[in-house]
């Protein structure tokens, strides 16, 4: 088996040549493509000139989490995807050329002044990386910052959605930190906010960007032992990483990872390094339609993961808490759905019956069951902010799962609008 390919650190030499080779493109579409911004020419100018310290000042203006992004971006889809040298060879490598100028301050601890207390008192639920990016722009602006995160570490999806096997978790969390040490910020980790509600006697704003829950487990589902939501499988892997102890549940011969989108084959690449001999993802449309990017989809078949398509899980088998098997209908593809994707239907012919060991379901994540609080139709789309209170929500909880990045660009726009709220410019 072929493990996956962790995006490997540039060299001095290697960031050189790299930065060579950039066009310095007048209106250059890799800054615009940036869903936070970044000047990528302005940057690999200073890398170029050896500058590095410049380069990193100069991303980090725009995106408090420069290492994990750079790591983490499928810059192909986004900053590169119309980069011009393409052309000629390949796109720039910016998500490497970023991690490379942000490497020796995600693993040093730093500390920046703020620009001044403002005195007011913002408080922050929730410590991934929209609410982090939010943390980050208010302490520079001045604010005290409270934040409260449910988890016994800052990071969230980083450090408990994204396996190791994707990145250096003791790196991420150093720059996660490193945020959290800002003057003007205190955190309450293992703190739970039932109703950001009551925060609003003692701050100003709450910014609220706890992410949406885990997949729904039908409770015919949740009654056996051996089926396992994916979120939860891989905060519980990410879990023991950090404690350095080994993963000790025995998920045997025959897994299934059922769903197609970058959380089941993060969960089905994982098992599958693990060491189960046997993963099968299934899926109910085809590849095509897959969630999961293709870089995902080519790493995962690298590592021996397996693929069915076109099945939906119709019952589960089995007895003494544990499933056996699982029956699935065969689905065809219809026309096109109301979200531009073809809709699923279901196929006449013979159900299809799989043997499992255990089942991973990385299908149907919902709302977080502490938020039911929120009324999806009060809250202002545009900026987030509830309406009549001063609480703004941000991340996946405003527009569902997203990529990192996107959710560093909500968290910018939720500190402007809490900062032009308070100074009272809206
Ligand atoms: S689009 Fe490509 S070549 Fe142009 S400035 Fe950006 S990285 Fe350089």
């Amino acid at each position: 088996m072929d493990g996956p390919e962790r995006t490997q650190e540039m060299t001095d030499v290697q960031a050189k040549a790299e930065a060579s080779k950039c066009l310095f493109c007048f209106d250059a579409p890799c800054q615009t493509d940036c869903p936070v911004g970044i000047d990528a020419p302005g940057f690999i100018r200073r890398i170029l000139q050896q500058n590095v310290q410049g380069a990193y000042h100069l991303i980090h203006r725009e995106n408090p989490l420069p290492w994990i992004c750079g790591i983490l971006c499928p810059t192909e889809r986004l900053c590169a995807s119309r980069c011009p040298r393409k052309l000629m060879d390949h796109a720039i490598d910016i998500g490497r050329l970023q991690a490379y100028a942000s490497i020796d301050k995600a693993q040093a601890k730093i500390s920046k002044p703020s620009r001044g207390t403002l005195g007011n008192r913002v408080a922050v639920v929730g410590t991934g990386p929209a609410g982090l990016t939010a943390i980050s722009c208010l302490a520079r602006n001045g604010f005290q910052v409270v934040v409260y995160e449910a988890e016994g570490r800052a990071g969230g999806l980083i450090t408990y959605g994204i396996p190791p096997y994707k990145i250096d978790k003791r790196r991420a969390i150093q720059e996660i930190e490193n945020i959290l040490d800002q003057p003007g910020i205190s955190v309450h980790l293992r703190t739970r906010v039932p109703d950001p509600n009551e925060l609003l006697k003692e701050h100003v704003a709450v910014f609220v960007a706890t992410g949406i829950g885990g997949e729904m487990l039908d409770r015919s589902v949740a009654k056996f032992k051996n089926v396992y939501r994916a979120t939860e499988f891989l905060k519980t892997l990410n879990r023991t990483h950090l404690q350095g102890r080994p993963f000790k549940r025995d998920l045997g011969p025959e897994v299934l990872v059922i769903g197609g989108g970058s959380t089941a084959l993060n969960a089905a690449v994982s098992i599958r390094l693990l060491g189960s001999p046997n993963v099968t993802v299934i899926y109910r449309r085809t590849e095509t339609e897959m969630p999961a990017w293709r870089h995902e989809i080519t790493t995962a078949r690298k590592c021996g993961v397996n693929f069915r398509f076109l099945l939906e899980p119709s019952s589960f088998i089995g007895d003494e808490g544990k499933v056996s098997h699982v029956v699935f209908r065969q689905t065809e593809l219809g026309e096109l759905g109301a979200d531009g994707r073809r809709k699923v239907l279901a196929r006449r012919g013979k159900k299809v019956e799989i043997a499992a060991s255990s089942v991973i379901l990385g299908t149907g994540r919902e709302k977080r069951n502490g938020l039911r609080w929120l009324k999806r139709e009060k809250v202002d789309e545009s900026t987030g902010r509830l309406e009549g209170a001063n609480i703004f929500l941000g991340g996946e909880l405003l527009r569902g799962a997203g990529l990192i990045v996107q959710a560093v660009a909500d968290g910018k726009k939720a500190a402007h609008e809490i900062e032009m709220l308070l100074r009272g410019r809206i």
